[in-house]
């Protein structure tokens, strides 16, 4: 397991004032964003710290080019994003799995869509499910997992496109504050081991605290609009492991 401690990587990913409106059910001009300035480099972990509504998920959707900013320059790698962002993989706050298929079938949905053949697209689910340590649960479906598995298999289907750029919305805020608290740890220790396939991960919360636990850098996004209104760098060392021995036989 190698320390992954450099904050001075290549730019991935470069926002440079970026805007967002909407337009509201009344046809009035809702202003989201504004004036958005963000860099991800290599080997950062930065988290989106923001109450609900100053958006947080936009500006992630924003990030991944699920939808196009107002205003403003989204370049990753250098190149100006035209559609999906094709080093982004994103988690969400409700998993979003489908509930007809297994936990492999999941993992494996988005390297179908790249046409992955299927002996590799095998391989590197099963690889995922056992790095996230969901190992023996392939067959299962998502109903007869628990929130805290759910979200694994979250993480396996982000994981498995070996996405330079780790998006994750809220990801720990639909789980108890146990299995929360276990999945945060296991991350940061998983962070910069060399299985681990991403480069830098931006991850939207409201929760301070873990906004601290994770991230490099936080970000404090103001609402009405949203423009960044704060920065702050957190000294982290890596790998932690912050568990007590104890902490095994409270979650799943
Ligand atoms: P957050 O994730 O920080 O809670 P969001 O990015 O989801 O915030 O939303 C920010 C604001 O933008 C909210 O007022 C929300 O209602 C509005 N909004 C988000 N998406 C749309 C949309 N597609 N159409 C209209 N308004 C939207
Ligand atoms: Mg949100």
């Amino acid at each position: 397991m190698t320390a992954n401690t450099t904050t001075t990587g290549e730019v991935l990913l470069d926002i440079a004032d970026v805007g967002k409106h909407f337009t509201g059910a009344a046809g009035d001009d809702l202003r989201v964003l504004d004036g958005i300035d963000l860099q991800l480099r290599s080997g950062e972990i930065v988290a989106l710290l923001g109450r609900s509504g100053s958006g947080k998920s936009t500006l992630l959707r924003i990030i991944a080019g699920l939808i196009a900013p107002s205003s403003g320059s989204v370049r990753y790698r250098g190149r100006e994003l035209n559609g999906a962002n094709p080093g982004a993989a994103l988690v969400f706050q409700s998993f979003a799995l489908m509930p007809w298929l297994s936990v492999q079938d999941n993992v494996e949905l988005g390297l179908a869509a790249r046409n992955v053949p299927p002996a590799e697209r095998h391989r590197r689910a099963l690889a995922a499910i056992d790095m996230i340590g969901l190992d023996g649960f392939e067959s299962a479906y998502p109903k007869e997992l628990s929130g805290g598995m759910r979200q694994r298999v979250g993480f396996a289907r982000a994981l498995v496109l070996e996405p330079d750029l780790l998006l994750m919305d809220e990801p720990f805020s639909a789980l108890d504050v146990l299995t929360a608290e276990n999945l945060r740890t296991e991350l940061v220790n998983l962070w910069g081991t060399d299985d681990f396939p991403t480069k830098s991960i931006c991850v939207v919360t409201h929760n301070i605290e873990e906004a601290v636990q994770l991230a490099d850098r936080v970000l404090v996004l103001g609402s009405n609009p949203g423009r960044i209104i704060a920065e702050v760098a957190v000294p982290q060392t890596r790998p932690r492991d912050r568990r007590a021995p104890w902490f095994e036989a409270l979650v799943d």
